[in-house]
C-alpha cells in the first residue's frame, strides 16, 4: 500500500522516508544511528499461532497486526520489531480452544518473560518508546505483566521519560465503520475469531491466503458465562469461528485497514509528542471518511 511521508523538517534523525520500517531489515551500523537520535520507537506486533476456520491461515493475527504496525509505523516515523508469532492460549469463549488442531500456544510464563525480554532490551539499548499492538484477544493480560516486570528490572517509575504503549487494534474500530461492517448487529470481540473483521481485513491485505469458498455459514456460537477445564469440545462450533465470515469482503477490509490505521497513528503521535512525526492524513482517508467523520480520535467502543 502506498503511505505518505512528512516533510524531512518533522522527521526525527534515522526516520527518513527511504529507511525501511523492519528493524530486521536494517543493519546494525543504521539501527545504532537510529537509536542515537534519542527519538526511536518500536512497534513490536503480537499475535498466534492459531486456527480460524477453514478459511483463514493459522498465522492471520501476526500477519494482520504486523500489517497494521507497518502502516503505523511509515506514519509516524517508527519502526517495526519482528513480531511474536506466537501466543498465549486459545481459550474457548474468545478463540474456540487450545484444543483445536492447528493451535499451537505459549504458556503465560512464557508470554511474559518473552516481552519482558524484548522491552528490557530495546529500552536498555536506547530506543525511546515502545508500543506493543496485539492482534490476539488472549494475549493482553501477559503482555502487560511483560512489560510491567521489565519497567520494574530498569527502575523506570512514572517520572521517567522512555514508555510503552499497549493496545488490542480492534479497540480503535470507530462506532461508524463497525455500522457499515456489521449491518445486521455486531456481535462482539471475544466472538469475531475467523469472522468478519479478521476475514475482511486478510480479504483486503492478502486475498491469496484467503478462501472464501470454503467458509462456513453457521449462527453465533452460544457459549456459557463460565469456562469450564476441561473444555467440552462440543461447545465450539465445528467449523472453528465462534461467528461465521458471512458478508466479508475486501471493501469492508479496506475500511477496517484504514480507519484503524488513521486513529491509531494519530493516537500514538499525539501521546508521545516530539518523539515521532505528526501523523499525517494517510492515503485514502478520504475513502473512509464518511464513515470516521465525527468521530474524535480517542474515542471508543468498550469491549468485552
Ligand atoms: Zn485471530
Amino acid at each position: 500500500m502506498s503511505t505518505p511521508l512528512a516533510t524531512a523538517t518533522t522527521t526525527p534523525p534515522g526516520t527518513d522516508s527511504t529507511a525501511p520500517v523492519r528493524l530486521a531489515h536494517l543493519d546494525a551500523h543504521a539501527y545504532r544511528d537510529w537509536i542515537a537520535s534519542g527519538q526511536a520507537t518500536v512497534i513490536i506486533p503480537a499475535g498466534a499461532f492459531e486456527q480460524h476456520g477453514p478459511h483463514l491461515p493459522l498465522g492471520t493475527d501476526a500477519i494482520l497486526s504486523t500489517a497494521i504496525a507497518e502502516a503505523v509505523a511509515a506514519r509516524i516515523g517508527a519502526k517495526v520489531a519482528e513480531p511474536l508469532s506466537y501466543g498465549y492460549k486459545s481459550q474457548q469463549k474468545s478463540g474456540g480452544g487450545n484444543h483445536l488442531a492447528g493451535t499451537i500456544s505459549l504458556d503465560a510464563a512464557a508470554v511474559i518473560a518473552t516481552t519482558r525480554c524484548l522491552v528490557t532490551g530495546f529500552l536498555a539499548q536506547g530506543v525511546r518508546h515502545i508500543v506493543i499492538l496485539n492482534g490476539h484477544y488472549e494475549n493482553y493480560q501477559f503482555l502487560y505483566e511483560g512489560v510491567d516486570l521489565a519497567l520494574r528490572d530498569l527502575g523506570l517509575g512514572s517520572d521517567a521519560e522512555r514508555s510503552v504503549l499497549l493496545l488490542s487494534y480492534w479497540d480503535f474500530v470507530s462506532e461508524q465503520t463497525l455500522a457499515t461492517v456489521y449491518p445486521a448487529g455486531f456481535p462482539g470481540w471475544d466472538i469475531e475469531h475467523g469472522g468478519v473483521l479478521e476475514t475482511s481485513l486478510m480479504l483486503h491485505l492478502n486475498p491469496g491466503m484467503v478462501d472464501m469458498g470454503r467458509a462456513v455459514s453457521h449462527p453465533p456460537a452460544i457459549l456459557p458465562r463460565f469456562d469450564r477445564l476441561p473444555v467440552v469440545a462440543a461447545r465450539t462450533p465445528a467449523t472453528g469461528c465462534l461467528s461465521a465470515p458471512d458478508g466479508s469482503d475486501a471493501q469492508k477490509g479496506r475500511l477496517l485497514f484504514e480507519q484503524v490505521v488513521a486513529d491509531l497513528a494519530a493516537d500514538v503521535a499525539a501521546e508521545l509528542g516530539a518523539d515521532v512525526r505528526p501523523a499525517a492524513a494517510p492515503a485514502g482517508r478520504e475513502s473512509v471518511a464518511h464513515a470516521a467523520a465525527g468521530t474524535p480520535s480517542g474515542q471508543f467502543l468498550p469491549t468485552p
